[in-house]
């Protein structure tokens, strides 16, 4: 295979070939970031409406060798949901929900397991594991039966019973431990060098990020190629936050977008567990770990991200922010807006409402804004 894309550090200069199965920099041990040789021709914005409405269509954005079939069960191209009685409540100009819940498997996760579990199998890998707070055990399930490749998945014990049961369903392996997920973690990272089991933990592979990116690559094209002023991104890992940097990122330079166009990104959090916003409010370049980490937004139960430091590069670059948000708060917009709109809002979705309304009241997010607001995953995973 003969790759147009390398590997750099996002922590020191290094570089790799991206053959294999890479990890993290082996010198500094900060994650990989995918760098392409191609760069897309403008013109190819306009044949991008007559492809199949997955994520796959910005492939010549992708980490996928001509020819080459991805892994994939139809994930992306979710609805841009218009929300106009938040529009008027909050004075914003726009507020649209890009509603994840709508993936395979029920979250955002499907899109970046789509791109690690396809780079894995096409370097070898038959076997998968990963620590998971919930949603990405699962995706990693589906995407592993797939691929014809077993799954094993370490959950915390409290992670939301039927994610659990999800896990099953797809024919994954469930281990579920006390502790939260750098405890399972840590049993993930023992198992894969003891059996060679592939870890696709968050950022411990540079595909998953990649598959992200297309969240950034579907707003600006279902926004007619103008991005928004503000995104709200519920954050543990912070796959997201960093794929839609780097999204917006290579847009810019390939002409795609205006070289004006630079949405604001801001984190959200629980306040029961928030690095990124204690980093920030300390104007910290790197996130400490958060000692008791306790919401009931299980994807937001990340202590100690690993991408801390690009997160925090991510939002600096972009004059963004980060916010907390009580589990009372996020629990209680979630629940308004699945009544009031008909979506199926997670907790995590719940809180970027939430960070929305405590933000533009106090006048952070001017009122003309045009906003994005991520529901991340389905609700009904979280209810007994
Ligand atoms: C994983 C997850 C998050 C956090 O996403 P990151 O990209 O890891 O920050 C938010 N919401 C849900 C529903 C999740 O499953």
């Amino acid at each position: 295979m003969t790759f147009d894309w390398r590997l750099t550090c996002s922590g020191c200069d290094a570089e790799s070939p991206a053959d294999g199965l890479p990890t993290v920099c082996d010198r500094c041990g900060a994650p990989w970031l995918v760098r392409y040789a191609r760069r897309p021709e403008p013109a190819l914005r306009a044949a991008l409406a007559a492809r199949p409405a997955t994520m796959w269509r910005y492939r010549e954005w992708l980490p996928v060798l001509p020819g080459e079939e991805p892994v994939t069960l139809g994930e992306g191209m979710t609805p841009l949901v218009r929300l106009r009685s938040l529009e008027r409540a909050l004075g914003l100009a726009e507020v649209w929900i890009k509603d994840e819940s709508q993936n395979p498997t029920g979250s955002f996760k499907a899109r970046g397991m789509a791109a690690a579990v396809t780079r894995a199998v096409a370097a070898g890998a038959r076997r998968f594991t990963t620590p998971t707070a919930g949603n990405a055990g699962v995706a990693l399930a589906a995407y592993g039966a797939r691929a014809g490749a077993a799954v094993r998945v370490y959950a915390p014990r409290t992670t939301p019973p039927r994610l659990l049961e999800q896990v099953g369903v797809h024919g994954a392996e469930l281990q579920v431990q006390d502790g939260h997920i750098g405890d399972c973690g840590r049993a993930s990272r023992a198992w894969a060098a003891e059996t060679g089991a592939f870890d696709v933990s968050t950022l411990r592979e540079p595909y998953r990020i990649e598959g992200k990116k297309t969240l950034g690559l579907e707003i600006a094209e279902q926004m007619g190629w103008a991005l928004p002023d503000v995104i709200l991104y519920p954050t543990g890992g912070g796959t997201g936050l960093i794929g839609m940097w780097k999204a917006f990122d290579e847009l810019r330079r390939a002409g795609w977008v205006a070289e004006t166009a630079r949405p604001r990104l801001v984190s959200v959090q629980a306040t029961g567990c928030a690095p990124v916003v204690r980093a920030v409010e300390a104007a910290a370049t790197t996130t400490e770990p958060w000692a008791d980490p306790v919401t009931a937004a299980s994807g937001l139960r990340v202590p100690a991200p690993l991408g801390g430091a690009l997160m925090l590069r991510a939002l600096r670059e972009t004059g963004g922010t980060a916010v907390a948000v009580s589990d009372d708060a996020l629990l209680e917009a979630a629940g308004r807006v699945a009544a009031g709109e008909g979506l199926d809002m997670g907790p995590e979705g719940g809180a970027a409402i939430a960070a929305l309304e405590a933000l533009s009241r106090t006048g952070a997010i001017g009122a003309r804004s045009r906003v994005v607001v991520f529901n991340t995953g389905a609700g009904w995973l979280y209810r007994s």
